[in-house]
């Protein structure tokens, strides 16, 4: 019961903060189109859209790989904090939401600034290894079970200061439940674990709705 009663009021609190904000065509787009193509729109809750947008602002980051592109709603705000000439990879598993994702960023205005490539992440993750790519900020949310590899990996590609955000660190509820304990569950206890304790980062985990890690990457003497 007092757990309803606290997630009801923190529901209200989100509520009250969207409230304050203005209609955003471009990402109410992005869930017209998923519902229109029957996707379940698991897209990054609003108030973390636009802390992404702040955060690849305010750390000008130049170059971003986004695991998980879903309809683009996570894209259109990571790209919009680009400055001009920046650049958004996009590793999604599947051709028709790459598409879907492609067409709304292009419709936002963004479609110059992304670069898709589909099939599975972590191929791609060590394929850009081998080419030497190197990237400033990482958005992580796609399949919760390699989670910890995409963090290993976000660590290796990331330049020193890079950003790596995690999204659904909750896990809907599942990482508190001790009776959830599949590959999902567990990824994702050892990655928030990580995330706090890896000695290559300096982190913090956000507990507004579905959970947010948001991790810096230190440089070589570990700063
Ligand atoms: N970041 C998006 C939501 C992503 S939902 C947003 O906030 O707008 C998770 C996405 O990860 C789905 O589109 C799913 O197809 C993709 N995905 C799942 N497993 C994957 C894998 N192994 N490699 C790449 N993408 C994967
Ligand atoms: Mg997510």
């Amino acid at each position: 019961m007092k757990d309803t009663q606290e997630n009801s009021s923190v529901n209200l609190q989100e509520a009250y903060i969207e409230s304050l904000y203005a209609a955003d065509p471009d990402l109410e787009q992005v869930r017209r189109s998923l519902h229109e193509h029957g996707k379940h729109d698991i897209s990054v809750a609003p108030g973390y859209g636009r802390l992404l947008t702040l955060l690849v602002r305010m750390s000008g980051a130049r170059n971003i790989i986004e695991i998980g592109a879903l309809g683009g709603y996570s894209g259109i705000c990571l790209a919009r904090g680009l400055p001009e000439g920046g650049k958004l990879v996009s590793l999604e598993l599947k051709q028709d939401l790459a598409d879907l994702a492609r067409m709304n960023l292009t419709k936002a205005g963004l479609g110059g600034k992304v670069e898709y490539r589909v099939g599975e992440a972590l191929g791609h993750l060590e394929q850009l290894e081998r080419e030497g790519a190197r990237f400033d900020f990482f958005f992580i949310d796609a399949d919760k079970g390699n989670y910890v590899n995409y963090l290993e990996m976000a660590i290796r590609l990331g330049n020193p200061g890079a950003i790596i955000a995690g999204d659904n660190t909750f896990l809907r509820g599942k990482t508190l439940d001790p009776a959830s304990n599949g590959n999902s569950a567990r990824q994702i206890r050892r990655f928030n674990e990580l995330i706090a304790a890896d000695p290559r980062l300096e982190s913090t985990i956000l507990p507004a709705y579905d959970g947010l890690a948001l991790a810096r990457v230190k440089g070589q003497n570990l700063i």
